[in-house]
């Protein structure tokens, strides 16, 4: 009883002596919240002062702590969530793409010259066009393009266009001229240079191939990465983001990034995975400023976050580059690529361990999880490490026994809803019925007791979050196809959506004792939506519109 009647007094006192540390500069009534808090689930007010949630409960006990000059919105009803985040999405990619041209959904190799050739009407000759997006899955004949009617198109300008998994590439004759790829080139190692008959370059190349032609390519300037960068932020805070995990960039490109977060220009909570660094130890390493600083956590007010390093295991399965126990059903001489060796990710594991980074290895095929797992299972038992949130990119495609492992280890499988829905189509030819069970497979993960935060891969997939929630509660495409949805055991609970999107990804970025769920003390990061995602129909989850964005209390983007 004394326990009780001391939790009513704190509960009586609590709003008045929040207020009396000093007034909020911000409060939200009349909404519909939800908090991602156990311990308080739903509430219709919010509270927040110098970027912090200050309190979360009723209109009444908020109205009370609201200062003379605060900001006090009414939401006549409008659903309020925590700050969406991305588990997995490549800011630059984004801005470049929003820059370039983009060909994503192009439903024919004709289109998708046909877009080119509208975007570049005005380019000189000579100047490299650069696009991204086209996916020969949506084409009649499914097979990748030939450089050929590229090269006719644009006789006097090297152009490259990526695959959208960023996994290939399609280049013309120009383009392979300046980079002096012939038939003459070998494959490098984890990359293929895809041929015609006669032993010359198609035009396409896969994972590392792409590295014959990107050599060519000029740098971008500062200031077009800048500029850039600025984009993809606009574009995802327009989207209801109010941060990303932003896998794999360069030292360069996160110095931009921590330039423009110190000038407080950079409207988003970044949880930046560094590119592959090279061997440990090696110069290369040893070169990176960021390897040397360590790991770094909530920079310039929690905007940037440099504590991880993201490895490639293998290829993606589009390209048929993800690495398989057994080749491809659909192309029995192939069995994917590796893109790196299983020692490099041993190395960084256990380097990582003694070091306090993250490791997080990107892997799709069966064979390139299984690599990943061994890997880090080794690292564990050289370096013993009770919380070290390795982490899985992508984990698409497991082997029935892979899929225990991750619960047992301690790591962390970060999966894109919205890669289920835009893959269906064609994923159950690459890899067979048998194998298809253990892909895209979130509930059989969820039964053993990790979490799983979600993303969208962007520019793979599309910036939208709430195409991810559709995906994830759904296991249908935006059209709602098919009925009951593709293998549907396999969908998450409205709840796990929601978490999946905001506090596990904080607890997939060491980051949930200050972000992930409006609680009193993190950060004021939420979006307001125009309807009841919670509730409304699957049908209707899509219809949804963001009517504001906010972070730290600030509000980045409001709808007109
Ligand atoms: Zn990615």
């Amino acid at each position: 009883m004394k326990h009780l009647s001391t939790y009513f007094a704190l509960v009586a006192l609590a709003p008045a002596a929040l207020a009396a540390q000093g007034s909020a500069d911000l409060v939200l009534t009349n909404g519909k919240i939800y908090t991602v808090d156990n311990a308080r689930p739903h509430a219709s007010a919010l509270a927040a002062r110098g970027g912090r949630v200050l309190f979360v409960g009723s209109d009444a006990e908020a109205k009370v702590l609201a200062g003379p000059s605060a900001m006090v919105i009414d939401l006549h009803g409008a659903t309020v969530v925590p700050g969406i985040v991305d588990a997995h999405a490549h800011l630059l990619s984004l801005g470049n793409m929003l820059q370039r041209v983009n060909v994503a959904g192009s439903t024919s190799y004709d289109e998708v010259i046909a877009r080119v050739k509208a975007w570049a009407k005005d380019v000189r000759p000579g100047v490299w066009i650069q696009g991204r997006g086209w996916d020969q899955n949506l084409w009649p004949s499914r097979e990748f393009p030939t450089h050929e009617e590229l090269t006719r198109a644009f006789p006097n300008n090297p152009v490259v266009l990526t695959r959208i998994d960023g996994h290939a590439l399609l280049a013309n004759a120009k383009a392979m001229e300046l980079a002096h790829v012939t038939a003459a080139t070998a494959d490098p190692s984890g990359g293929r240079i895809v041929r015609l008959a006669s032993g010359a370059p198609s035009g396409v190349f896969v994972d590392n191939a792409n590295g014959l032609i990107d050599r060519a390519i000029p740098a971008a300037t500062r200031a077009d990465t800048r500029r850039a960068i600025l984009a993809a932020i606009a574009e995802a805070n327009r989207l209801g983001l109010t941060g990303i995990h932003d896998p794999g960039e360069d030292a360069e490109t996160i110095g931009i990034f921590e330039e423009l977060a110190k000038a407080g220009n950079y409207n988003l909570r970044n949880y930046v995975m560094l590119s592959d660094p090279g061997e440990p130890g090696s110069t290369a390493a040893l070169g990176n400023p960021y390897i040397r600083r360590g790991p770094q956590s909530a920079l310039y007010d929690g905007h940037l976050w440099i504590r991880a390093i993201k490895l490639y295991a293998d290829g993606a399965l589009g390209s048929r580059g993800a690495a398989l126990l057994a080749p491809y059903s659909d192309e029995p001489s192939n069995s994917g690529l590796l893109l790196s060796r299983p020692e490099h990710i041993e190395a960084w594991a256990e380097t990582a361990l003694r070091s306090g980074f993250q490791v997080n290895v990107h892997a799709i095929g069966d064979r390139g999880n299984r690599i990943v797992l061994d890997a880090f299972d080794s690292a564990l038992k050289k370096v013993p490490t009770a919380d070290h949130r390795f982490r899985i990119e992508h984990a698409q495609i497991l082997s029935p026994e892979d899929i225990p492992r991750f619960a047992r280890l301690g790591v962390i499988p970060s999966m894109q809803a919205t890669h289920q829905t835009s893959d269906m189509r064609w994923a159950e030819t690459r890899v067979g019925p048998q194998r298809i069970r253990g892909a895209y497979a979130w509930r059989s993960l969820l039964n053993t007791g990790v979490v799983i935060p979600n993303g969208t891969d962007f520019p793979v997939e599309e910036v939208n979050p709430l195409l991810t929630f559709h995906a994830a509660v759904t296991r249908q495409d935006p059209s709602n196809m098919p009925a009951g949805g593709w293998y549907p055991e396999q969908k998450m609970t409205r709840e796990e959506a929601l978490q999946s999107m905001t506090i596990w990804p904080a607890y997939a970025g060491f980051q949930e004792s200050i972000l992930g769920s409006l609680t009193p003390g993190k950060y004021a990061d939420f979006v307001i939506l125009d309807r009841d995602i919670m509730q409304v129909p699957d049908t209707e989850i899509l219809g949804t519109r963001v009517i504001s964005t906010w972070i730290g209390g600030k509000r980045v983007y409001e709808a007109k």
